[in-house]
Formats: structure tokens, sequence, C-alpha cells
């Protein structure tokens, strides 16, 4: 199995990653990629970036060398916000692909499965929200598997398999047998499923063995994984949601500029 697009990625905007997203493109154009999205860290991470960087990812074509890029976020859950997130739907409605997960220092730092479980379906209810990342980080962040991967089917929201989770120097490195259980019941419940490489270093960029290995052996077949080619990428985000900027031809247009006077804070 070979997939074509990368759907979790980290730039240097992340704060603890070290690639640009540039020099991410190059390496995914170098290993044939036809597609990255750029899922840099919400604000509420150290370091995080900034809701004006998510607005002004506009600047940034909509395809280089070829290789389609998706304007994306992996945003926080939290609990202290209008939407549960640590960026606001104005900001999110602006980017093509809204990739949540749960991280240190979001406010969700004492395991509480109840809490964390009731936290992340209120915000897979919410349309803008296109992936979970890593949800088998049992030892950090346990949540309800069940009542999470109906949600993914419910709400068409994919469940990522994270390759970097099966690192040995992950933080995640005790839960993999729960990421790997994550991916099996949703296959089987018939969620959208995603293999991402959360890269926080250009050469990471489109490396997945470590979650193909679990993938073929739970026998997922490619035609179920949303990033097996951009084709099925594009045609999952417009079957979830209109997206006014998610266009071939890499122009963003601008609707109005009270829309983005709301995120000046
Ligand atoms: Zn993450
Ligand atoms: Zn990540």
């Amino acid at each position: 199995m070979r997939l074509l697009a990368d759907l979790h990625t980290h730039t240097v905007a992340s704060g603890h990653a070290y690639s640009t997203l540039a020099e991410n493109v190059h390496v995914a154009r170098s290993r044939g990629m036809e597609l990255v999205a750029v899922t840099d860290h919400g604000p509420r991470v150290p370091q995080g970036a900034h809701p004006w960087y998510f607005w002004n990812l506009k600047a940034v074509p909509s395809v280089l060398d070829g290789v389609r890029i998706l304007k994306g976020c992996e945003a926080n859950v939290v609990p202290d916000t209008e939407n549960g997130l640590d960026l606001p739907d104005i900001v999110l409605g602006l980017l093509d692909f809204v990739a949540v997960g749960f991280h240190p220092t979001g406010g969700f730092d004492e395991p509480d499965r109840a809490r964390n479980t009731e936290a992340l379906l209120r915000v897979m209810a919410n349309p803008l929200v296109d992936q979970i990342t890593h949800p088998g980080n049992d030892d950090e962040f346990p949540v309800d598997m069940d009542a999470v991967v109906e949600a993914a089917v419910r709400y068409n929201v994919i469940v990522e398999l994270n390759d970097h989770s099966f690192a040995p120097t992950s933080s995640r490195a005790a839960s993999t047998a729960r990421e790997r259980e994550f991916a099996r019941v949703a296959y089987a419940a018939g969620a959208p499923i995603s293999i991402g490489s959360d890269a926080h270093f250009a050469l990471s960029v489109g490396r997945f063995e470590a979650a193909l290995a679990v993938a073929e052996e739970l026998k997922i077949v490619e035609d179920r994984i949303v990033n097996r080619n951009a084709e099925a990428v594009m045609a999952h985000l417009l079957g979830k949601r209109e997206r006014p900027y998610l266009d071939a031809g890499g122009e963003w247009s601008w609707p109005n500029e009270e829309h983005f006077s709301h995120i000046h804070k």
C-alpha cells in the first residue's frame, strides 16, 4: 500500500518542529506525493501558532511544486472556550482542513475518561472539524473508544492512525496497543480512517511504515484510507462541508473585512 497524501504535518510555526512548509513540500514532492496538509499546533501548546498565523495561511499557495497544500491546523481540545477548541470557529472556517487533538498543557492533563470523552464528542459534532489525531493516547488522554468511534461515523470525522505514536521516542509510546485498537474498531464501524506521519521534521513527511504495518495486520483495505491520494482527500472534504477556499486552482478569495475583524485579538 502506498499513500500519496499526508494529513498530519508540522512546521517551525508549531514551536517544537524544525522544518518550513516549503521544506516539507519539497520532501513530499521527492517522494512522489500528491498532497500535504499543514497542521500546526494551535495556540494553547507552548509556542503554538497564533490565530493570525492560521488566518494568514492565504499567503501560501494551494499548489507548490505540483503538490497540493491543504492549509490546516491541529487545534487543541480545551475546557474553557466557546467551541471547546483553542481556535475560534471564525478561523477554522477559513481553513481547508481542521484536525483536533488532546495535548499536554491544554487543560486536560489529569486523566479523566468521562470528561475527555465529553469534550471530544462536543468538538466532533462541530461541522468544521475534519479529523481527530492520535485518539488512542490512553495513557495521557483516555477516552471512551466506542462513543468516539460512533461519533466519527455519525459526523463523518476522520479517525487517524498516527505513525509517530509507534516510535519508541514518542510521548505516546505507552499507548500503541490502544492506538491500534482504535483503528480496528473504527474500521469495523465504517468510520473514515487516515494514516498520518505527524512529521515534526521534513524527512518524516510521508513516512508511515509503522502505521502501515499495523493497517496491514488489521487487513485495512486501501480504499478505506482517506489519504490514499489527493482525489480521495478532496472528495471526502468536499463531501463533508462546503469550503469557500478549497479550489483546485490555488487562488484564495476574501469575503470581507468584517469577517476577520473578529480575530484581531
Ligand atoms: Zn498531536
Ligand atoms: Zn501533530
